[in-house]
């Protein structure tokens, strides 16, 4: 079964939004295999973001990542990473349907809740970057 690894972001633990998150993956249908509440620190921040390094707004992702304690999840089900996806919505809130997380919880693309893997390949590169050895499952 496909796993896929979702956070949700220091915006979104400081709002309280942990157990509705949690809960809208549990009536999707997805199985919970792990999850940590924990502080990244800056090198784990830019290796996991390290495709954006060359992008203007790297620094400021980094700063956003480490601000606070993130809520680092695995969940496994069918097309896990695509559903997770679903669930999210769209990058920038601005464009997120109502109905999706960042919809519904999110203003803007700088602060927008939660992350979720973009491949199977990335969601395993994750777990295992944050969960280590004791990954899930
Ligand atoms: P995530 O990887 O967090 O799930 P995503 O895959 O939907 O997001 P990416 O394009 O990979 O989107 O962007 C990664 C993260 O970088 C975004 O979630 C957001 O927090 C931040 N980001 C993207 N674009 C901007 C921007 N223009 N200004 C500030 N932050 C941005």
């Amino acid at each position: 079964m496909e796993r896929t690894f979702v956070m949700v972001k220091p915006d979104g633990v400081r709002n309280g939004l942990i157990g509705d998150i949690v809960s809208r993956f549990e009536k999707k249908g997805f199985t919970l295999r792990g999850i940590k509440l924990m502080h990244i620190d800056r090198p784990l921040a830019e290796r996991h973001y390290g495709e954006h390094r060359e992008k203007p707004f790297f620094g400021e992702l980094v700063d956003y990542l480490t601000s606070g304690e993130v809520c680092a999840m695995v969940w496994e089900g069918k097309h896990a990473v695509a559903n997770a996806r679903s669930l999210i919505g769209k990058t920038n809130p601005v464009e997120a349907v109502p109905g999706t997380i960042r919809g519904d919880f999110a203003m803007d693309v700088a602060s927008n809740v939660v992350h979720g893997s973009d491949s199977p390949e990335n969601a395993e590169r994750e777990i295992s970057l944050f969960f280590g050895d004791s990954a899930a499952a």
